[in-house]
C-alpha cells in the first residue's frame, strides 16, 4: 500500500516551510523532488529543490509517460517523476509530494489511497504578504498571475477532507504531523 502524502495549496502559503519542519519531526518521510521548467531561484540546487529541465526535456519526458502528474502553473511546467515514487513505494518508504491543485486532482484520481492535505492561509492578505516577502524576482515578475491563481486555488479547498490553516507555524506543523501519523504512517503499518 502506498504511503503517499500530497501537500497542496497556493504558492506562498508555506507548504515548503511546513514540509521542512514536518520532516524534522517525521524523519522517515522522504520528499519527492519535482521537475520544473522555471529557472532556479538563488540558493536552489538541481536535484535537491527541483530537477530543472528545459522545455524540450520536460516535453520529451511527459510524452514518454514519465510523470505521475504534471501541470502548467504561472506559465511554467511542473511535474512528479515516476522515479521519485516507484522505488520508495515499493520499499514502503513514506513520501511527500508538494504540488499545486491540478496535480493534486490528478493524483486523487490515479492514487486514491494517497492522503491529501490543503494548506490555507489565515487570510488572502497574509498570503500576499508572504509571497511578496519571499521577494524572488521570478515570483515578483508573475505576482498578479500567482495571486489570481491563488484565488482560484483557495476556492477549491472544500474538495479536501484535511485542511490545515498555516497561521502560527508551530500549530500548523503539529496539525500536519497529526494527519501524517493518523493517515500516512498508519497506512504503511497496515501494509506491513
Ligand atoms: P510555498 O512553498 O507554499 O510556496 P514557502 O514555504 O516558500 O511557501 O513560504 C512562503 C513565505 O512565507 C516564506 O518567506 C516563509 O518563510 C513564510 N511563512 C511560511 N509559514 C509562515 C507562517 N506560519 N507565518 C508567517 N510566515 C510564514
Ligand atoms: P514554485 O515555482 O513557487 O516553486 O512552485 C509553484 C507551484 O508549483 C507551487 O504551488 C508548487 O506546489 C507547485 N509544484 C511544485 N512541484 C510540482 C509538481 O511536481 N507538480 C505540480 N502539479 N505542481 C508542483
Amino acid at each position: 500500500m502506498a504511503a503517499v502524502l500530497v501537500v497542496t495549496g497556493p504558492s506562498g502559503v508555506g507548504k515548503g516551510t511546513l514540509i521542512e519542519n514536518l520532516r524534522q519531526r517525521v524523519p522517515e518521510l522522504e520528499l519527492s523532488v519535482s521537475a520544473t521548467t522555471r529557472r532556479p531561484r538563488p540558493g536552489e540546487t538541481h536535484g535537491v529543490d527541483y530537477w530543472f529541465l528545459t522545455d524540450e526535456e520536460f516535453e520529451r519526458r511527459a510524452a514518454a509517460g514519465e510523470f505521475v502528474e504534471h501541470a502548467a502553473y504561472s506559465g511554467r511546467r511542473y511535474g512528479t517523476l515516476r522515479t521519485e515514487l516507484d522505488e520508495r513505494v515499493e520499499r514502503g518508504v513514506p513520501v511527500v509530494l508538494e504540488i499545486e491543485l491540478q496535480g493534486a486532482r490528478q493524483v486523487r484520481r490515479t492514487m486514491p489511497a494517497a492522503v491529501q492535505v490543503f494548506i490555507a492561509p489565515p487570510s488572502f492578505e497574509a498570503l500576499r504578504t508572504r509571497l511578496v516577502g519571499r521577494g524572488d524576482t521570478e515570483t515578483m515578475a508573475h505576482l498578479d498571475a500567482r495571486l489570481q491563481t491563488a484565488r482560484e486555488e483557495l476556492a477549491a479547498q472544500d474538495e479536501f477532507a484535511e485542511v490545515v490553516v498555516n497561521d502560527r507555524l508551530e500549530e500548523a506543523v503539529a496539525a500536519l504531523e497529526a494527519v501524517v501519523r493518523r493517515g500516512v504512517l498508519k497506512a504503511k503499518g497496515d501494509a506491513a
